[in-house]
């Protein structure tokens, strides 16, 4: 027997996957080479090759027991001041060793910080469009989600007028995913300190934190020599979730941290209190291999430059055939609007072709869809005359 609680979720088991699978389905139906699928952000450039060598040292080279030993709940020492080090170099901040704690991606680095900050009925904001996985890290601790809805008009960027109707009393965090899944936006500076202000006022208002959660797996995927504010420097009550998976491609080695600042409220007590969360949540620790090759990698990057190029391509190849597309600034996702504005039917449409994307309802952003432009680029390349089939079908 399972729990009410997961009923829901086994109900509306994310479609993103299901797609996954039904690809998979449709390759060995039709040839994989009349599939192109844009469904998932899994990275298809392979990780730099100083990884596996760091790996294969490590392995050859270190003591067994400190390797596959358990260590410390927040990770290994070194790993966590290269992680601080990198981080100082790059944004002139003075982290140390202490506000940085490995975790298990972005998804374990999130729901650290929410466990470490929600009580059943805080209230969590999220801008829409959004990775919808929040509902469920924010459900976990018994948090309850307030949407708050970005436009097309305003370029999909969060409004501060919207953003005050939303906070209440009972606000305890704000998520932004900054470059953003699923629309490819980069919120700029004024957008971060809108932000910044509507919250400063609002904790002034109702005298305690309201912390703003920096989800930041696409940081490094900035095109077109963007800037991705680095937002403690905006605000005292930042505190951040990164993840290895997409800038050095290791999405299946679980791989991420918690970066909480010393000016963060009751940084301390928070940095003890989240160490715990990543222990008691089952994870114990990051996975040491990975961890310790981040310690030897942590300034670089995979190739990033294939996925603005591919990002160029397929924005210049669906908007030559009609589309209406976001140009895309960061992440490695194009948002679409759906001709006839339904986003369903025009994904299932679209398979018609051989193409899947995710409509998205599924990031509560119904009349556009999502897709993922890390794939090969011959992938794209040979989509483009469907796509076109597409276009005469829906336009
Ligand atoms: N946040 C966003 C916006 C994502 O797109 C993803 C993964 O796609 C995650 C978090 C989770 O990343 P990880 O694989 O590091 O858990």
């Amino acid at each position: 027997m399972i729990s009410e609680r997961i009923k829901p979720l086994v109900a509306g088991n994310s479609v993103i996957r299901a797609m996954f699978e039904e690809g998979k389905k449709m390759a060995e139906e039709r040839g994989a080479e009349n599939v192109f699928d844009f469904s998932i952000g899994n990275p298809n450039v392979p990780a730099p090759e100083a990884i596996n060598r760091a790996m294969k040292e490590i392995l050859d080279g270190e003591d067994p027991v400190k390797v596959h030993g358990y260590m410390s709940n927040a990770g290994f020492p070194e790993t966590r001041k290269a992680v601080a080090d990198n981080l100082n170099e790059r944004f002139g901040t003075a982290f140390t060793e202490k506000n940085v704690i490995m975790t298990v991606g972005a998804g374990s680095a999130l729901n650290v910080l929410l466990k470490t900050i929600l009580d059943p009925g805080s209230e969590v904001i999220v801008f829409a469009p959004y990775f919808v996985e929040y509902d469920s890290y924010i459900g976990n601790y018994g948090g309850v989600r307030v949407m708050v809805q970005t436009s097309e008009e305003k370029g999909f960027l969060p409004d501060g007028k919207a953003l005050v109707k939303a906070v209440t009393e009972k606000t305890r965090a704000v998520v932004i995913n900054n470059p953003n899944n699923p629309t490819g936006v980069i919120y700029p500076e004024e957008t971060i300190m809108e932000i910044a202000e509507v919250l400063r006022e609002k904790e002034a208002e109702f005298g305690h934190p309201i912390y703003l959660v920096s989800d930041e797996p696409y940081r490094e995927l900035a095109y077109g020599g963007r800037q991705v504010p680095f937002l403690t420097k905006y605000y005292n009550d930042t505190v951040v979730g990164y993840s290895y998976s997409k800038s050095l491609s290791l999405p299946g080695e679980r791989i991420g941290y918690v970066l909480i600042p010393d000016e963060s409220d009751g940084a301390d007590e928070f940095i003890d209190a989240a160490t715990i969360a990543n222990r008691v949540s089952g994870c114990v620790n990051a996975p040491s291999l990975i961890q310790l090759a981040i310690g030897r990698c942590a300034d670089l990057t995979c190739d990033i430059s294939y996925y603005e190029d591919n990002a160029k391509l397929i924005y210049e190849g669906l908007t030559a055939l009609g589309f209406s597309c976001v140009k895309p600034q960061g992440a490695f996702y194009l948002w679409v609007k759906a001709p006839g504005g339904d986003d369903k039917a025009f994904s299932q449409a679209a398979k018609k072709y051989g193409i899947l994307m995710v409509p998205g309802t599924s990031f509560a952003g119904p009349g556009y869809v999502r897709i993922s432009y890390c794939v090969a680029r011959e992938t794209i390349e040979r989509a483009l005359p469907e796509f076109k089939k597409l276009a005469e079908e829906v336009m």
